[in-house]
């Protein structure tokens, strides 16, 4: 995995966090990052399925609220999840 600070290709594993996503460290500017760093699901406690499923939903055209209930998460994590899409999707737009 190339480090996702300076592209440098020569990273080691470092250990997992406690909710056993792999970490990295990277042996040029020996900063240490996780394999989720800079994606959606980065610093998060919803699975990617789950934020698949979220996106899905709203993408159909159901309301933020009726997202909320049916997945049984909170409205602002639904919120925060459609916001940081919305975020990455206008980068690749421009
Ligand atoms: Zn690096």
């Amino acid at each position: 995995m190339d480090c996702r600070y300076c592209d440098h290709p020569k990273t080691h594993k470092h250990g997992k966090t406690s909710k056993g996503t792999q970490c990295y460290k990277c042996s040029h500017c020996t900063r240490t990052f996780v394999e989720t760093f800079d994606t959606l699901y980065y610093w998060r406690q919803v699975s990617a399925d789950e934020v698949e499923k979220i996106l899905q939903s709203q993408l159909e055209g159901s309301s933020l609220r009726g997202i909320s209930r049916i997945n049984k998460r909170a409205y602002n994590t639904v919120v925060s999840i459609v916001h940081a899409a919305a975020y990455r999707a206008q980068l690749v737009h421009n």
